[in-house]
């Protein structure tokens, strides 16, 4: 355990709470404990901040360009062994193999073009990922993610048709906005399609996601600090 004197960054101290929060919140949701994962996002981030993680015991991760991943975490890897990196942000086709090779996870399938590439990819590397499909659930123009009016056509590509791992559903809901009515839809659309995952609820709004059935939260500063 890291010792609270000497980590200076306070992460340590700040994923307990955050645990703790997320416990509560499936409690109160009569929800069985442990059901909900913890994505501690380290974008930005350097060892500094998220080695205490790792010696906190957290292994699951979220990083947004493929680059800084490939850069930061091999050697994290060989220091502690069952990490998890997730893709949270937006990947290009050109990225593809390069993304397989430095995650575990992609959760930001947006687009038949970047499927195609995923399911050819996978293929010829043999590397499998599981992979969220991110829906833009108030269609903002400026987000990634596919329309809710376009998800079933979007699901039967990825999964039925290219036969990609596909285990659930992502989304970012509008900043300025009540969220609980995006993760009350976005849990929706996952069971219609019969997946089993949502990842849903950032630092502002995780214990809301948990409450509308969250099974993964992505907690970048309530844990690592402002970026
Ligand atoms: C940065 C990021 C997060 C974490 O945001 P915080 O507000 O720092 O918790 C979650 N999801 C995605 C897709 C992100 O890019």
């Amino acid at each position: 355990m890291p010792d609270p004197v000497t980590d200076t960054s306070g992460v340590a101290a700040r994923l307990t709470d955050v645990r703790a929060r997320i416990a509560a919140a499936e409690r109160a949701a009569q929800r069985p404990a442990g059901s909900v994962q913890l994505v501690a996002v380290s974008k930005t981030f350097g060892d500094d901040r998220i080695v205490p993680a790792l010696e906190a015991g957290q292994r699951i991760f979220g990083e947004n360009r493929v680059q800084e991943a490939e850069r930061k975490w091999p050697p994290l890897r060989e220091r502690f062994p069952g990490v998890v990196v997730h893709l949270i942000g937006p990947l290009q086709t050109n990225k593809v193999r390069d993304a397989l090779a430095a995650f575990d996870v992609i959760e930001t399938l947006d687009r038949p073009k970047l499927a195609h590439a995923l399911a050819d990819a996978m293929s010829s590397s043999g590397r499998r990922l599981p992979c969220f499909l991110e829906v833009n659930l108030a269609e903002e123009p400026q987000k990634a993610g596919v329309a809710p009016a376009a998800l079933p056509e979007f699901v039967a590509l990825c999964r039925d048709e290219l036969q990609l791992p596909v285990v659930g559903l992502m989304c970012i809901p509008p900043a300025e906005q009540e969220p609980a009515p995006y993760f009350a839809l976005l849990a929706k659309l996952a069971r219609r399609h019969g997946l089993a995952q949502v990842s849903m609820g950032m630092s502002a709004d995780f214990e809301t996601a948990v409450t509308f059935g969250a099974t993964a939260v992505r907690v970048g500063t309530a844990i690592f600090g402002a970026r």
